[in-house]
């Protein structure tokens, strides 16, 4: 099997991910991205989340904003929604830019390399061209970062993981259900409409959806649920659900002269797998504006947890709550770090601070981390946290958050 080395390597190319590997690179690591899709930009990109919600913009994210804002028709007309293809562009452009970081597309992990508890790298599946048909290959690496969103690394190196939701009795949430099960977020199919009839004066009135200009509509299509979001069998199930979901809400819009012009590549999945880190992050945590000694960034997002039983909670907050360094690091395992949705933190707590820029922003400070430790020869849970915090507000990252904790 074909060998290749890296100081870093980051499963996944979504905001998460994305962030990760450029700051890592940018702190002087090799680093290797692997993304199974051909675009980068995850989310963004292949679940049609093509808007941003509110956070402290910096760092990465105000980067893809910045090329957005000269590419993008509807993020000039929004400054906060935009479409896909730019996203990927944004994110092409600027991997380009970045000598120590080698981007593999259509290449999926399929397994890690470990030494006891210590991951050590990743075996990833690509096709070889001419006659090779799939090809594996082995990576390397000091530290792998799972940005996968599923945390299926993390998974397969034996991490402990949470699925579903937590009972109240457990971390005194009060959005908690009596009861634990293993329900998690519904899913929903990303999809844009425009108006192609001039004289049409309908407005689209369905659940959740947003009028981004020039006569388009960015629609939040279904809630569906979904017995196991990690489970290709029953995403089979759901992606059916929706299907019969979103089809009357079609011929409405084809009835009143729109036309459905882009339907996400995938099902949208908002929450799978939390790997277990040294700390949970819980919705009390975020109720109380907990700050943490080890924070690498801020949100003030409440929840919006769009649960179950297909009633979203949601609720403001107005004082910053603090994401610590150590939710990124899974317990017991060496060589890793998680960012992005599967973090570790509740159901519920995770709903609020979920969203693009702050992963981004969780992203980025996974990426220095493990940039510090391989040029230290330390363990992700060794390195040190003050420099990481003091590397992250500065130049090349800019990932600036502090000050806009203390407003
Ligand atoms: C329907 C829906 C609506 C949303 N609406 C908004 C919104 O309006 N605003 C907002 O800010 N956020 C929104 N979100 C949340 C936000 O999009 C995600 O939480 C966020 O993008 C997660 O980023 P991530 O990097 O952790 O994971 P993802 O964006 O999911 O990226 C994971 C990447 O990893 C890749 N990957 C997975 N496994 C492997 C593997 N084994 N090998 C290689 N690559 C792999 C995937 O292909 C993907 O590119 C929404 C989410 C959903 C589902």
């Amino acid at each position: 099997m074909e060998q290749l080395k890296a100081d870093v390597v980051v499963v996944g190319g979504g905001p998460s991910g994305f962030g990760a590997a450029i700051s890592a690179a940018r702190e002087g690591a090799r680093v290797i991205l692997v993304e199974e899709d051909a675009m980068l930009g995850g989310s963004a990109v292949d679940y049609g989340v093509q808007a941003f919600s509110p956070g402290i913009v910096c760092g990465v994210n105000q980067e893809i904003r910045d090329i957005l804002a000269q590419k993008d028709y509807t993020f000039k007309h929004t400054k906060s929604a935009f479409n896909s293809h730019w996203y990927a562009y944004a994110c092409n452009l600027l991997a380009s830019r970045e000598s120590n970081l080698t981007v593999l597309t259509h290449t999926t992990g399929i397994g890690v390399l470990m030494e006891g508890d210590r991951v050590t790298g990743v075996v990833v599946q690509t096709r070889g061209g001419g006659d090779k048909g799939f090809i594996q290959r082995k990576i390397q690496a000091h530290v792998v970062i799972d940005c996968s969103g599923d945390g299926d690394v993390a998974v397969a190196a034996g991490a402990e993981f949470r699925y579903g939701r937590e009972a109240k009795s457990e971390f005194n949430e009060p959005h908690a259900p009596d009861v634990a099960d293993r329900r998690v977020q519904q899913c929903t199919w990303m999809y844009k409409s425009r108006r192609i009839d001039p004289n049409s004066t309908y407005v689209p009135d369905f659940d959740y959806n947003r009028d981004i200009g020039f006569g388009e509509y960015l629609h939040w299509g279904c809630q569906v649920e979904c017995e196991d979001t990690t489970d290709a069998e029953a995403l089979r199930e759901a992606e059916k659900k929706a299907w019969e979901a979103m089809l009357p809400n079609f011929e409405t819009l084809e009835r009143n002269g729109f036309a459905v012009v882009g339907i996400a590549p995938k099902l949208g999945v908002r929450e799978s797998r939390r790997i277990v880190g040294e700390v949970i992050v819980t919705e009390n945590d975020c109720n109380e504006g907990r700050r943490f000694p080890d924070a690498i960034t801020s949100s003030s997002r409440g929840l919006d947890s769009w649960e179950p039983d297909r009633k979203k909670i949601f609720y403001a907050r107005s004082a910053m709550y603090d994401i610590p360094y150590r939710a990124l690091v899974p317990k017991r395992i060496d060589g890793l770090l998680v960012a992005g949705r599967c973090l570790s933190a509740t159901h519920i707590a995770k709903s609020g601070f979920r969203v693009m820029v702050t992963v981004s922003s969780i992203g980025q400070a996974a990426g220095i981390a493990a940039a510090q430790a391989a040029a230290t020869g330390r363990m992700p849970r060794e390195i040190d946290v003050a420099r990481l915090q003091a590397r992250l507000e500065s130049p090349p990252h800019n990932v600036i958050w502090s000050k806009h904790r203390e407003e």
